[in-house]
């Protein structure tokens, strides 16, 4: 998608610190971190949001959830990790290509703010 952040990270237009990439899915470190391990999960196909699962394969999804699990195990998260995905603006959703926050080593508050 032109003009997509996302697409020029996962294309590697834009540079980022790559932690764990296949074919079809990045994780990277996001670039203004709110817990001591803050990473995002994206599919390198272009999706707007949750809101459109349907076109992204589900092969790819669970590739994607398989990610997110390796790097929570790479990067010793079992004590516990959030894993986020703000969808629309009340949301707090800022770039429009579906990505999962990864977020550990720190505390958690539930409900979240
Ligand atoms: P959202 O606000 O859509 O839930 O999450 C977008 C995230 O992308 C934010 O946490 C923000 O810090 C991160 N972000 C924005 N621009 C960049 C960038 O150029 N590189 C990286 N690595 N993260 C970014
Ligand atoms: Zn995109």
């Amino acid at each position: 998608m032109v003009n997509c952040l996302f697409c020029k990270i996962a294309n590697k237009e834009i540079d980022s610190k790559i932690v764990y990439e296949t074919e079809n899915v990045m994780v990277f470190k996001d670039i203004d971190p709110k817990a001591p391990v803050h990473f995002l999960a994206i599919p390198k196909f272009h999706i707007s949001s949750i809101l459109e699962i349907e076109q992204l394969d589900k092969n790819i999804l669970k590739e994607l959830f398989k990610a997110i699990a390796k790097v929570a195990k790479d990067y010793n998260l079992e004590k516990g990790f959030r894993v986020v995905t703000n969808t629309g603006r009340d949301a707090g959703q800022s770039v429009d290509h579906l990505h999962f926050h990864v977020l550990g080593k720190r505390k958690f508050n539930w409900p979240p703010g």
